[in-house]
């Protein structure tokens, strides 16, 4: 298995809440190693693009509104298989499926503020991380 990176956002029910310090926590004790972080407000038009892939949805809307409405806390992590185990340390989309001990099972209650995004495969942790880092990255 390769090393890979992948991209993670605290969103700003994370960021209101005070547990991007917990989050980190998280992945540094898995092992794996951030590469890139900055606490940031998001443009409309960044955030468009990055859910693009739903543009269509109903709830497309509601969700750029969301992920503009405070700061998030965007990084770049690093480590074996990340991309497929940062999303199981996030658990799952809906709430009522969101394991106790992942991230959204401990602190997520509705589908909308469920406190973190991650890239979900190589293709969008390449896109989301030049999105969001372009050159940034160390
Ligand atoms: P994930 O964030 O787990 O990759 P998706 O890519 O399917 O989930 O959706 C992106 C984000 O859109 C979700 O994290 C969630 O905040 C929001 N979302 C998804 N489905 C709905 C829905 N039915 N109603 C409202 N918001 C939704
Ligand atoms: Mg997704």
């Amino acid at each position: 298995m390769a090393i890979e990176r992948t991209f993670l956002m605290v969103k700003p029910d994370g960021v209101k809440r005070q547990v991007v310090g917990d989050i980190i926590d998280r992945f540094e004790r898995r092992g794996f190693v951030m590469r890139g972080a900055k606490l940031m407000n998001v443009p409309r038009e960044l955030a468009e693009k990055h859910y693009e892939e739903h543009k269509d949805k109903p709830f497309f809307g509601e969700l750029v509104d969301f992920i503009t409405s405070g700061p998030v806390f965007a990084m770049v992590w690093e480590g074996e298989n990340i991309i497929k185990l940062a999303r199981v340390m996030m658990g799952a989309t809906k709430p009522e499926e969101a394991q106790p001990g992942t991230i959204r099972g401990d602190y997520a209650v509705t589908i909308s503020e469920n406190v973190i995004h991650g890239s979900d495969s190589p293709a969008s942790a390449e896109r989301e991380i030049n999105l969001w880092f372009n050159n940034e990255i160390v």
